[in-house]
């Protein structure tokens, strides 16, 4: 089960981090302000997914890069367009005049970027120490991001300039039956992988004897993986709240923007942000099971204006649309 994890306190900007039990890896959303992200929890990192590059929500880069530099290996940066040169930017404002051997280089923590366009999601290389931008093509899978524990899907918000959504699918659990008409063994295996590839023609050897894949299909038992959002800073518009909507579906989690309250609304959209009031209401049209408000703006930076804040965004969440 994905566990997110909030790194920055209310007041500070944000920095969620994704746990996974028994997992080598930790997982971050956003690099904003986090009083509680360790350099341990940094040192773990294998990906860190970045919804824009405003200040708020990418200064602390800096700090993530100053202790990962010792880990040796590909750390995966996704984010908007322009987010490439964003990082390359951050890196190049140090000195890098290390002497290192081409094999040590090759070895030592390089950056992969994967910047989300409309149309493409382009990917780039980045290498101590020279840290040139190397475009290594265009990414051809299915998801922005996949390892053996979850998928990422994102949504590409207005907030006058892109804004990321992501949205983290832990894979389901395929198990199969105790009560069966045929011997265990190996066909289990192939039956498993016939499921995830949906193939219900593919023939499974039992015994000796050839079945059909869909008629076994009955001896499975899937279960769904948890399912975990992330939705910053977005004008609250028909066509972002359809977008949220359609990437959020049912999750059970959803950490979301409640940036202004709704009398700021003027402010809101001038700023093209949402209010507390319109990001619950969205999230139960996404029919979340927990809706987590984060991200408000320093006008509401006291624990009482804060509470305030939440108290709407919860009117929002627990509206019944259907009166
Ligand atoms: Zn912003
Ligand atoms: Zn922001």
């Amino acid at each position: 089960m994905i566990q997110a994890v909030l790194k920055s306190k209310l007041k500070e900007d944000v920095c969620l981090q994704l746990n996974i039990p028994n997992h080598s890896f930790t997982y971050l959303c956003d690099c904003g302000q986090a009083s509680d992200l360790t350099i341990s929890d940094i040192i773990n990192i294998q990906a860190i997914f970045i919804s824009h590059t405003h200040i708020d929500h990418f200064f602390n880069f800096d700090t993530i890069l100053r202790h990962q530099l010792q880990v040796n290996r590909k750390v995966t940066i996704c984010g908007p367009k322009g987010i490439a040169k964003n990082v390359q930017s951050k890196i190049l404002g140090y000195n890098w005049n290390i002497l290192l051997s081409e094999e040590q280089a090759a070895e030592a923590l390089h950056y992969e970027v994967r910047e989300i366009s409309e149309n493409q999601i382009d990917v780039y290389m980045l290498h101590t120490p020279k840290w040139e931008l190397e475009h290594k093509g265009i990414l051809h899978e299915q998801y922005l991001y996949e390892n053996e524990v979850f998928s990422v899907e994102y949504a590409i918000l207005n907030h006058r300039t892109p804004c990321i959504a992501y949205c983290f699918t832990e894979h389901s659990k395929i198990s199969i039956q105790k009560d069966l008409p045929f011997k265990q063994g190996e066909w289990i295996k192939a039956l498993k992988q016939a499921f995830v590839e949906q193939n219900p023609e593919k023939e499974i050897l039992i015994e000796g004897n050839l079945h059909k894949a869909q008629d076994l299909f009955v001896y499975l038992e899937e279960k769904k993986g948890s399912k975990i959002a992330f939705v910053m800073d977005h004008l609250a518009s028909e066509e972002n709240h359809q977008k949220i909507i359609n990437l959020c579906k049912e999750a059970d989690e959803l950490y979301i923007e409640a940036y202004y309250l709704h009398e700021e609304l003027e402010l809101a959209e001038k700023n093209y942000h949402s209010t507390a009031l319109l990001s619950g209401q969205v999230a139960q049209k996404a029919q979340v099971k927990k809706a987590i408000p984060i991200h408000f703006s320093r006008r509401h930076q006291t624990e009482e204006a804060i509470v305030k804040v939440i108290e709407e965004f919860e009117r929002g969440f627990n509206e019944n649309f259907n009166c």
